[in-house]
Parts: structure tokens; C-alpha cells; sequence
């Protein structure tokens, strides 16, 4: 197929007259951050990246190359200069820990670079009408990263990094980010959390790493309000969660009206992650997803980025990057669960919002 076949075929009606064209980024960098062992591997982005090309999906897709060097600005907005340095120098022959959860290997600065590229790339692609909708496909991810250190597996905030992008270089004034993944982001709430330029909105598992994300913790100065987290029980699943975006999520998008969503796709709210006591199923992240797809449509025509963080379970992030491709090229019929249910779901109840809609104001 040639590629202008290709972008037909992947101009898809929606709406009235508008079209929907997805990209894409990765690159080959991101397999080789690695130590051995560890959770977060290269297997993960190889399982996704398989599935795409079996699923014939990549030659449906726009490839969005990475931004080679990202932009100092931003990444001095977002990470103190020493932290970046040191991180750009350091290259081990082997793998070594910093700590009990984060390594650097000799590819990792390259990579963490690369990776905040793709975000800003798919951002600047999406921002400037290139496209829709984008995925920025990336490893190591970015959520947990903090000013001067690497946390949680992550090493530059790639997502804090094309908001500011955004913001800085495109001109925009409002943007949303949905973090979806199991953990609070902590990097991405404490970059955000003094204005009202970003509207972060967090489902995650209560109390598990890092430990942030109370309900009320909601910004401060003028970013109050600005930060809203719903920290679910273990044993949620894809009731609770989608309760959590029907009562909190969308209404508040709505009051906000972004004109930019961000998306921390993280899939360890999956029941058979290994990283998380959540319950979700593919059913249930393909239906957020298409919570996602609708509200970008009506609020911000269509303009959705996703950035890859969590989930650990490689089967699990295969299908479900497949099935949100599917979705967007707006063949929902196509996405598939292979997987299924947990087999004890008893704790998905949405009645443990209550409390925490009433103490949000939702
Ligand atoms: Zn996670």
C-alpha cells in the first residue's frame, strides 16, 4: 500500500465533514533502555509494536518522527539543568540501580530523551492540525519524574513535557491531562500544580507508589482547583473507573474546556497486572478511551494525545494500544479482549465515590 493509500484510508469520517488522521511515534531507542529483571523492559513497547504491525495497524497510522533535540526551554521548564546534564553524560557499560526502583543503562539518556521528542512531536503534529489525534509509543515512561531526580521507573516527565510545549511554543492556554495509569503521577501534579494553565485529572489506585494523590491535594495559589484526584480502593475495576470519569472527569473537562487532552496511558489498572491491585478489564479501557475520543471531539476538535506510561503485563498492553488504534481509526468493532475478567470483582463498587465526588464538589 502507498502511503497517500494509506492516508486515505485512514481518513475516517466523523462527524460532519471532519476527518480523523492518527500518528504515531516511536523509535527503535526506546528497546534499548534496559536492566535486567526489571518490570519496566523493553518487551513491554516490543509487544505493543508487534501487535500494531500483526493487526496490519501501522501502515493505517501517521509515523510522527521524534523532535531530535527537544527544545532546552522546555526541558529547563520541566527538570532542573544539573539533573539534565548528568543524565545526558551518563552512560554505564552496564546497567546500574540508582535505587530500588530506577537504572540507567548506557542507552537510557538517549532514550528519556527521545522519548520527551515524541511527546512533543506528537503535540506539535496534533496542535498544528497534521493530525488529529497521535500516541506517542515511548519508554521509559514520565509521570512519576521529578524536577532534580529520577522516580518510579521514570526519568524525564514526557507528558509535562509537550504540556509545556504546548503552552510555551503553540500558544495554548488550557490543557488537560487524564492520567489513567494505576499510580498517581506525582511528577506531572507537582509541574502543574501553581496554575490554571493545566487541568490535571488523576484515577489511581489509593495509597499505592508513590503515595501522592489524596483527594485533597487540588493544586494551590492559582492552580487551586487545577489538580483533581479520585483515589480509588484496591479491587476497583472498570466501574468505578468509569464512574470516576462519568461523575468527575468529564464534567469537570467540560467546565474547563481544554483545547489541547493529554493522555497518561498507563494500563497497570488492569486486573492481571502485576503492579497494582485494580480490576480492569480491555473492555473497560476501551470504553475511557472512548469517553476520551468523544470529549476531545466536543470540546477541543478531536485534539488527543496519548503518552505511554505503565502496565507491566505485556499481552495486556499489546491489546489494549491496539484496540484505543482501532478505536481511533474508528473501527470499535475491531478491538478485542482475549484476556477477560478478573475472576473476584466483588470490590467494583462505585458507591466508594461517594465521598470523594462530595469532598470534590462533583
Ligand atoms: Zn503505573
Amino acid at each position: 500500500m502507498s502511503t497517500a493509500d494509506a492516508q486515505t484510508r485512514c481518513r475516517l469520517r466523523r462527524g460532519r465533514s471532519e476527518t480523523m488522521l492518527v500518528g504515531y511515534c516511536f523509535d527503535p531507542i526506546f528497546l534499548k533502555h534496559e536492566a535486567p529483571g526489571h518490570p519496566e523492559r523493553p518487551e513491554r513497547l516490543r509487544a505493543v509494536m508487534a501487535g500494531l504491525a500483526e493487526e496490519g495497524l501501522l501502515g493505517l497510522l501517521r509515523p510522527i518522527p521524534p523532535a531530535l533535540e527537544p527544545d532546552r526551554d522546555i526541558l529547563i521548564a520541566v527538570h532542573d539543568e544539573q539533573y539534565l546534564q548528568w543524565l545526558a553524560r551518563l552512560e554505564p557499560e552496564s546497567p546500574c540501580f540508582l535505587d530500588a526502583d530506577n537504572y540507567i543503562c548506557r542507552h537510557s539518556g538517549a532514550a528519556a530523551y527521545t522519548a520527551v521528542g515524541a511527546a512533543i512531536a506528537c503535540v506539535e503534529a496534533v496542535v498544528l492540525g497534521e493530525v488529529t489525534c497521535a500516541l506517542a509509543l515511548v519508554r521509559p515512561p514520565g509521570h512519576h519524574a521529578l524536577r532534580r531526580r529520577p522516580y518510579g521507573f521514570c526519568l524525564l516527565n514526557n507528558v509535562a513535557c509537550g504540556a509545556e510545549y504546548a503552552l510555551r511554543r503553540l500558544s495554548l492556554s488550557r490543557i488537560g491531562i487524564v492520567d489513567i495509569d494505576a499510580h498517581h503521577g506525582n511528577g506531572t501534579q507537582a509541574q502543574f500544580y501553581s496554575t490554571d494553565a493545566v487541568l490535571y485529572i488523576s484515577t489511581h489506585q489509593a495509597k499505592l507508589f508513590p503515595g501522592t494523590g489524596a483527594v485533597m491535594e487540588r493544586g494551590e495559589g492559582i492552580g487551586t482547583g487545577y489538580t483533581v484526584n479520585i483515589p480509588v480502593p484496591a479491587g476497583s475495576g472498570d466501574a468505578v473507573l468509569q464512574a470516576a470519569f462519568a461523575r468527575v472527569t468529564v464534567p469537570a473537562l467540560e467546565h474547563y474546556r481544554p483545547e489541547l487532552i493529554l493522555v497518561s496511558a498507563g494500563y497497570d489498572a488492569h486486573w492481571r497486572d502485576p503492579l497494582s491491585a485494580l480490576t480492569a478489564t480491555l473492555r473497560g479501557f476501551d470504553s475511557l478511551h472512548e469517553t476520551l475520543v468523544e470529549l476531545a471531539g466536543s470540546l477541543c476538535e478531536g485534539r488527543l494525545v496519548f503518552v505511554l506510561e505503565g502496565g507491566y503485563d505485556t499481552d495486556v498492553l499489546r491489546h489494549a494500544i491496539c484496540n484505543l488504534v482501532w478505536l481511533l481509526l474508528g473501527q470499535r468493532e475491531r478491538c478485542a479482549d482475549p484476556v477477560g475478567s478478573a475472576p473476584r470483582r466483588e470490590a467494583d463498587d462505585p458507591s466508594c465515590l461517594d465521598l470523594i465526588c462530595r469532598e470534590l464538589g462533583f
